[in-house]
């Protein structure tokens, strides 16, 4: 440092005597000419002079200029000042030279920093011309190896020695592809390495938001295998990508020796961008399912950014780069429309996803309303990319969370709905089985009913009665009362077949039952059909005396009756036997039945339409 402040003032000892004589030849040379450009003066107090205000400028469009043609055009007052000391062109071909006489009034800082604040600038060269005559030069820009920039920092920067009082000429010469763009700065060490300090802390501040969004949502994505994490993540990656490569940190970090990537980088990671973001949105609104025009459309912008993308590898960066910033715009607007529709269409989820949208917009508006110079230049504005673009990411994730959060209740309401109709389905079938088994129940003793009774007469059938009496007689064991069995034959049955045909024989048949019940049901009888024209009664509790009483009222209501059948009135008559068991006897139903079948023959062989008593036999 001591030795540079040496040969600074030596250099400032002669240079007065150089720069006298160079005004000399100056005004001899160029009398005719515009008087030289007035030298920026670095006065004390100020540690960074920014140099748009007082830089000229000569478009040199064949890019075919030397270094001391240039020196000359810019002595002859053929540079002209920046329009309205902005320091953007746009697109541009050929060379661009900036020239800038400077003199340091700083006796304490000879050695200054110069910084070119674009990062995208392909090549550049600085040549500064001391009183003296030499010229000493630097070049920088993203075709030249990162390494060999003087500080490794984001943007290209030159170190400039400058003796204090003396006169240097500086002469900028920027050519690119990308937009010519020379907001140069001139930096005391000291400002430049605060300036570091607070880009430094924002920049880590921003991509470390970007970071912890994208390892938090790829968390997410691994557990949940929802694609719309997937589709955040990519967008938010290469919207990352994209700011990372503009500010210069592309080239840095990922392809400090490659610059081919230096140019493709930014149009390339602006169509990756756009296509993420372009899916997230279609799978977060659920466009295919929910608005089929609008999905096709987004699919069609997804088909542009790809072809776009692809294209951007061999189109020259200076196509490639505007088309693709102006599709950020048109993707953007395409998702803040459908979002709104599909708010409209009461999709709760977009509100959160219309929200993020709409800071991003408003963020990157802010800047370049500050580009165009109608908003002020702060904090705000000049970061407003950076904080739109956090706070649009974030919001993002919260919407991914939320709407997923809303995927899930929806889901346990769907199974609590679905358990609540199996429920009362289930419970409907219950009431529907009940109802069979019981109408089953009904039928099954319906059924047992007809499988007990004869179907002609109506009375029990002869299964039954054997049932009947078995239980009767096992009843009368343990009660040891008397029971008595009737058995009944009709008299000449034949001849009443034969004379008035067989269905006046069942209807007779029938009129016989009825008289049986008549005579049972008050005395708690059972009457049965023993078969063909033969009936039995068993009459449970029935003495000898009794059981003769009921079969002499049967015998009686039977001859008294008069069967009215086709057109036929017939009488009959019947003979019946009577078995009575005392309440000390057993007997088996076997031989009860025997004994009754017994005294009904007696009856028959005795006149019939009589009653014969088993008693009287034994
Ligand atoms: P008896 O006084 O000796 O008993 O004379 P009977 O004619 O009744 O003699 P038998 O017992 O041999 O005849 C029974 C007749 O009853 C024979 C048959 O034609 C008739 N029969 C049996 N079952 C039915 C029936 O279900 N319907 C009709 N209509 N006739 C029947
Ligand atoms: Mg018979
Ligand atoms: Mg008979």
């Amino acid at each position: 440092m001591g030795m540079q402040r040496g040969t600074g003032r030596r250099r400032a000892r002669t240079s007065w005597l150089a720069a006298l004589a160079l005004l000399v030849l100056h005004i001899c040379a160029f009398a005719s000419a515009a008087t030289a450009q007035a030298p920026l003066r670095l006065t004390p107090g100020d540690s960074s002079f920014p140099l748009s205000p007082s830089l000229t400028y000569w478009h040199d469009a064949q890019a075919s200029a030397g270094v001391t043609q240039a020196f000359q055009r810019a002595e002859a007052g053929q540079f002209a000042p920046l329009p309205d000391g902005n320091p953007a062109f746009g697109f541009q071909t050929g060379a661009y030279w900036f020239y800038l006489p400077i003199e340091n009034a700083q006796p304490d800082e000879t050695r200054w920093l110069l910084v070119q604040e674009y990062a995208l600038s392909d090549s550049l060269d600085l040549f500064l011309r001391y009183p003296d005559g030499h010229i000493e030069h630097q070049a920088g820009g993203d075709h030249v190896p990162f390494e060999d920039r003087f500080i490794r920092y984001r943007y290209p920067n030159f170190r400039l020695d400058l003796p204090p009082g003396q006169r240097v000429e500086l002469l900028f010469r920027v050519q690119s592809e990308s937009s010519m763009q020379v907001p140069l700065v001139l930096y005391t060490p000291k400002a430049f390495a605060e300036l570091m300090r607070d880009a430094q802390f924002s920049t880590g501040l921003y991509y470390g938001i970007v970071l912890a969004l994208l390892c938090y949502n790829f968390v997410l994505w691994v557990m949940l295998r929802d694609a719309g994490y997937f589709w955040y993540l990519l967008h938010t990656a290469a919207f990352g990508l994209v700011l990372f490569t503009l500010n210069g940190y592309g080239f840095e970090y990922f392809w400090p020796n490659w610059p081919w990537m230096a140019d493709a980088a930014v149009p390339l990671s602006i169509c990756l961008a756009l296509i993420g973001m372009q899916q997230f949105s279609r799978s977060f609104l659920d466009l295919r399912e929910r608005w089929p025009v609008g999905n096709r459309v987004s699919l069609a912008l997804i088909g542009l950014f790809v072809l776009l993308g692809i294209a951007s590898v061999w189109l020259p960066y200076s196509t490639s780069t505007p088309l693709a910033s102006r599709m950020v715009l048109l993707g953007v607007l395409w998702i803040i429309v459908s979002a709104i529709v599909m708010l409209r269409r009461g999709y709760r989820p977009a509100r959160l996803f219309l929200l993020a949208w709409s800071l991003f917009l408003a963020g990157t508006a802010a800047f370049t309303l500050l580009a165009f110079g109608i908003l002020p230049r702060n904090f705000w504005t000049h970061n407003g990319v950076q904080i739109g673009s956090a706070l649009e990411m974030l919001l993002l994730s919260l919407a991914l969370g939320s709407r997923y959060a809303g995927l899930r209740n929806e889901n346990i309401r769907i199974v609590q709905e679905t358990n609540e109709k199996l429920e009362r389905s289930v419970i409907d079938r219950t009431r529907q089985l009940r109802t069979a088994m019981a109408q089953l129940g009904e039928a099954n003793v319906q059924l047992r009913e007809y499988s007990r009774r004869d179907p002609l007469t109506g009375v029990f059938n002869r299964r039954h009665f054997h049932e009947a009496l078995r239980e009767a007689m096992q009843a009368r064991g343990i009660d040891g009362k008397p029971l008595a069995l009737l058995l009944l034959d009709l008299d000449h049955f034949k001849q009443i077949n034969d004379a008035y045909g067989h269905l006046a024989g069942d209807d007779c048949l029938n009129a016989v039952a009825r008289c049986l019940e008549e005579v049972a049901q008050p005395r708690g009888g059972l009457a049965a059909r023993f078969g063909g024209e033969e009936f039995v009664l068993v009459l449970p509790g029935a003495d000898a005396q009794a059981a003769l009483q009921a079969a002499e009222a049967v015998r009686l209501r039977i001859q008294q009756q008069c069967v009215e059948s086709q057109g036929h009135s017939i009488r009959l008559s019947a003979s019946i036997g009577v078995h009575t068991i005392d309440g000390g006897q057993n007997v088996s139903p076997e031989d009860a039945i025997r004994l009754a079948d017994e005294a009904l023959y007696r009856a028959k062989h005795e006149g019939r339409n009589c009653v014969r008593h088993s008693i009287s036999v034994a």
